[in-house]
């Protein structure tokens, strides 16, 4: 079994596809997302602060001069920007303000002192190696009253709710991480920096939820271990995926975004889209017509009610055409789970007529057996007992913006 971190098994989380080009074909891609790129930077200018804080403190000034000058050194074309209002040098401007509000926030850096910077952690989720995990934690610091701290640098412009953290899953692996490396460690306080926002945010652990935590995270990496077809997974992040050209839900778009005018609407994907969209437009042109016609033929289809049962009759003969008026009850149950629903169920194994009426729920087991939500040893066994068909549908919808 491999060694897991928190972004691999994150990487499953959000796309299992992504996951497999990434981890298990290892698809190596040289291209690397601006968001990233700035992140890496404000790192590397936090470690040289913290590293050499023994021996001087930086000054503002001589902090984005090294900012400045490792933008320069690792700055490749490869880098990409997604997103079509922002420039690289935007960017730029936002890892110089992340760096100018830190500096003013913790200025002179005494608040605890450091243990720790990008430091390896190993940890053994259930004893016996099966389930290791690795990672990396930015800085590791102890306060005066002895408490250590876990802190985390986020350059992302999304702030996340104070629950989120109180469940996130990295930090607090790391705070497992640090407990089996030192016998000293009593008290653990997890602090995210979300610099974009000047905004220092934290969260504790207790015991019994990091117990829970491990469980939870090796059932995952048992259920990635067990996955044997890689979905992909569509989310906001597909704006950032490094392999477009590869996943069946983007490979398309992606295909005919470059060609030019004369090739694009030569790409029989593209020809057979455009006329599906102008006969869903056609349809839904016509739609008005019928919908007026509908209520016509109610109107009438009542008229005709009213007549055959003034005339006592019950089929109507027009010129080249009849009416027969028929009537069928509907029976409708009670919701499931309802009072209503159980009283009548009492009545029918009451009255012995039970087993005549209670049937598979068909519905619900097809649910059950699609979304995978029984263990796969009941699904296989059941396979067996029904016809499963793959119906294709073809769906519409307008592209969006960032797609055109
Ligand atoms: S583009 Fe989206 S759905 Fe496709 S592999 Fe990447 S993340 Fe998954």
């Amino acid at each position: 079994m491999p060694i897991y971190s928190h972004s691999r098994l994150g990487c499953f989380e959000t796309c299992p596809l992504k996951y497999k080009f990434t981890y298990l074909d290892k698809i190596d891609r040289d291209t690397k997302g601006i968001e990233a790129f700035v992140g890496s930077r404000f790192h590397e200018v936090m470690e040289k602060l913290y590293k050499d804080l023994n021996c001087r403190t930086y000054s503002l000034e001589e902090l984005l001069e090294i900012y400045n000058n490792n933008w320069a050194k690792e700055w490749t074309d490869d880098v990409v920007v997604t997103k079509k209002d922002r420039t690289a040098q935007d960017y730029k401007n936002i890892g110089k303000k992340c760096i100018e509000d830190y500096y003013k926030r913790y200025y002179p850096f005494n608040q605890g002192r450091t243990l720790g910077l990008e430091r390896a952690i190993m940890m053994d989720l259930d004893g016996d190696g099966k389930h290791k995990l690795r990672g990396f934690i930015d800085r590791i610091s102890q306060g005066d009253d002895g408490t250590y701290e876990i802190h985390d640098y986020k350059t992302s412009g999304y702030l996340p709710e104070q629950k989120h953290l109180d469940e996130d899953r990295q930090l607090a692996l790391y705070q497992m991480g640090i407990e089996n490396m030192w016998n000293d460690v009593k008290k653990t306080r997890l602090i995210w920096h979300y610099v974009a926002f000047d905004k220092e945010l934290t969260s504790t652990r207790t015991k019994e939820q990091l117990e829970q935590l491990k469980k939870d995270t090796v059932a995952l990496i048992d259920e990635v271990e067990q996955t044997e077809e890689f979905l992909p997974t569509e989310s906001n992040l597909c704006e950032w995926c490094v392999y477009p050209d590869l996943c069946p839900k983007r490979k398309h778009l992606y295909k005919v975004e470059a060609l030019p005018v004369n090739e694009y609407l030569k790409d029989d994907g593209v020809s057979l889209t455009n006329t599906f969209t102008k006969l869903v437009a056609k349809k839904r042109d016509c739609q008005g017509q019928i919908e007026e016609i509908e209520a016509e033929i109610d109107k009438v289809k009542e008229a005709v009610i009213q007549y055959a049962q003034k005339e006592g009759v019950e089929v109507i003969r027009g010129s080249d055409s009849k009416l027969k008026i028929s009537e069928k009850q509907k029976v409708s149950s009670p919701p499931k789970g309802s009072p209503e629903r159980k009283e009548l169920e009492g009545i029918l194994r009451e009255v012995n007529k039970w087993d005549e009426v209670s049937d598979l729920d068909i519905y619900a087991m097809e649910k059950a057996v699609n979304e995978l939500r029984w263990d796969k040893k009941i699904i296989d066994r059941i396979k067996q007992f029904l016809k499963i068909e793959v119906k294709r549908n073809v769906s519409l919808s307008k592209l969006q913006d960032k797609e055109k």
